[in-house]
């Protein structure tokens, strides 16, 4: 049973996420979605809203689980038997910081692989925080994130359109 683990914030999740999950169940029998608790990031969703968020998003997926976990990444994935980590890469900018992480979890774990996944182009450009913010504008996020969350971010800035 070969299980990946992808961590992240999802504040909220986007197509973008959704792209690296997709990708990923191609690789792995079983991809744990672990939506960290990254209180120190003061989310706009709670961590339960998060977590709702990519329940509903992956519900038709049966090679996906939802988790939360909360501290140290290669410690919750030794708990969960995995042995890797996927994280996405969009452009140079985010190499930096994910390749320091990588190596970190490497000297803390060497049985955790990281694995860095592309995603389609046209979804290059999006973040989590983009999405909030042109929410929070009033922009149109259709584009760029499921339905639901969709409306889950009209909820929470009641001026964006529905
Ligand atoms: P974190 O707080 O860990 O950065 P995020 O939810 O922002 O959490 O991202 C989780 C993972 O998904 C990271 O590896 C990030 O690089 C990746 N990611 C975020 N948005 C995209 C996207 N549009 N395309 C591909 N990967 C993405």
């Amino acid at each position: 049973m070969r299980t990946a683990i992808y961590p992240g914030s999802f504040d909220p999740l986007t197509n973008g996420h959704l792209d690296i999950i997709q990708r990923a169940v191609k690789l792995f029998d079983r991809v744990i979605v672990a939506v960290a608790k990254s209180e120190s990031k003061n989310p706009l969703f709670t961590l339960e809203e998060r977590v709702q968020m990519v329940t509903r998003t992956i519900h038709h997926m049966p090679a996906v689980q939802v988790d939360s976990f909360d501290g140290l990444l290669v410690q919750y994935a030794e708990k969960r038997s995995a042995q890797a980590v996927i994280r996405g890469l969009r452009a140079v900018s985010d190499f930096e910081f994910e390749f320091q992480l990588a190596l970190m979890n490497r000297k803390l774990n060497e049985r955790v692989e990281t694995i860095f996944m592309m995603p389609k182009d046209a979804y290059t450009f999006l973040s989590s925080r983009i999405i909030k913010e042109i929410a929070h504008l009033g922009g149109d996020v259709s584009a760029f994130v499921p339905a639901h969350v969709r409306t889950a971010l009209h909820n929470k800035f009641s001026h964006a359109p529905a």
